[in-house]
């Protein structure tokens, strides 16, 4: 049944609820010239009519609360309701980013201990958790390169990317001040060996590249590449945008990469509809340590502090400490899973990432026939007999269809999450 606007709903006078009025209520001592002359226009409601027509909105979509939804991504994958009770507690979404460091001992040590884990689980020396979002850690780790490269006397020019990159990226490697070079990829969806060879110059900074890439496949020659990029005194920025391919995997400092962004709101939950909030720590190897960014959370003698005297750091990348609640949830997510844990999150997403391709791999076109990481992406070819408009009935229903074939594979529609595991 369709749900009516909420502005059908309105009745003038209806309030969810009022609060008694106070001496001097409604006068505010502002300038006229301040002040509404008109309506605000807003519905009016009582608190049961807003609540019922919310969740009815709620159930029109599908949505990973409701049924089995085949995206292990940021937006819609699945997110454990116990990081957000532990989220919501006081003594964390209650603190003042102000308040001194003696009174924050176990907010500091979450800090310090989620580093420590993403150094663990990455191979990388140093964590900052300053960035909030991918790309903020993209823009962040390239100023790091930049200082690193300016420290041995030239700042570089270049930054090289594969066609297949992720819109963030050539935007951060612009914003950083580089300009960008795109390398074609071969006929296996994959970097182009030759090509790169051929690109990187002494005026080239870094090779900045995900793996596993953005159509889900490993860059199988990284070690050749990294050895390419090091033999020019570049370095090798890895997007970690898809690190829930590796977990427990494999460490990407092992693959020679020298600094890495981890989005915590993908690959170690929180919630990331509608564009945030995010976190986008980077981690890097021993020599650009001392680039990251201030302040550094540090512990000595058992006490925590934020320390901010790092005189080669590239200085301030946000406001406080980055965003806590992010950090928080990603620390709940990986202490309940454990290393066991989080290294089956990997294993299933690839598991699953295959089962689908091989589904639909009869049903849709697959440009790349190799087996994926933890996901798959297949072209709309052979939906181009049903004409340009995307959206026409026979589009639709030909959607449906095929669907269907996917979703009772996997059980059903339903609220059966039996192989809702990513
Ligand atoms: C999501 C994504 C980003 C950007 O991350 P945000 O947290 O959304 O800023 C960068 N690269 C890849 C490959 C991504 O999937």
């Amino acid at each position: 049944m369709a749900e009516k606007l909420i502005f059908e709903i309105s009745q003038e006078g209806k309030r969810s609820f009022t609060m008694p009025c106070w001496d001097d209520c409604g006068k505010i001592d502002l300038d006229e010239k301040f002040l509404r002359k008109d309506e605000i226009g807003l519905a009016q409601v009582s608190e049961p009519e807003i609540v019922r027509h919310y969740v009815n909105m709620s159930t029109l979509n599908h949505h990973v609360d409701k049924g089995f939804y085949p995206l292990g991504s940021c937006t819609m994958k699945y997110n454990p309701k116990v990081n957000e009770k532990l989220a919501s507690f006081e003594g964390f979404s209650e603190i003042h980013p102000y308040q001194p460091d003696e009174t924050i001992q176990g907010v500091l040590k979450i800090y310090h201990d989620l580093a420590d884990m993403l150094c663990k689980i990455s191979g990388f020396d140093k964590v900052s958790l300053q960035p909030v979002a991918g790309a903020h850690g993209e823009w962040t780790g390239l100023k790091v390169i930049r200082a690193y490269h300016k420290s041995n006397g030239n700042p570089r020019r270049k930054i090289i990317i594969p066609d297949t990159a992720h819109g963030t990226n050539p935007a951060s490697i612009v914003m950083a001040g580089y300009e960008v070079v795109e390398l074609k990829s071969n006929a296996e969806g994959l970097v182009d060996i030759g090509e790169l060879r051929e690109k990187f110059d002494e005026e080239t900074a870094a090779f900045m590249i995900t793996n596993p890439n953005t159509i889900g496949l490993f860059e199988k020659n990284i070690k050749q590449i990294a050895e390419i990029v090091h033999s020019k005194g570049g370095l090798l920025y890895m997007d970690g945008a898809n690190f829930n391919a590796l977990l427990g995997i494999v460490r990407p400092a092992d693959l020679g990469f020298d600094v890495m962004h981890y989005n915590l709101h993908k690959t170690f939950s929180t919630p990331h509809g509608g564009g945030g909030p995010g976190s986008g720590p980077i981690g890097v190897v021993k020599k650009l340590e001392k680039f990251l960014p201030v302040p550094d959370v540090t512990e000595k003698e058992g006490k925590y502090f934020l320390d901010y005297e790092k005189p080669e750091s590239i200085g301030k990348v946000h406001s406080f400490y980055g965003n806590f609640l992010v950090i928080v949830r990603a620390y709940v997510y990986m202490k309940i899973l454990g290393s066991d844990g989080l290294h089956k999150v990997s294993e299933n997403a690839i598991i699953n990432a295959n089962y689908v391709k091989k589904m639909l791999e009869d049903t849709f076109d697959l440009p790349y026939k190799q087996n994926c990481m933890h996901e798959v992406v297949f072209s709309g070819e052979n939906l181009a007999q049903f004409g340009n408009t995307g959206c026409g009935q026979e589009t639709s229903r030909f959607w449906h269809s095929r669907a269907d074939n996917l979703f009772s594979a996997f059980g059903s529609r339903s609220n059966d999450d039996r192989t809702d595991r990513n």
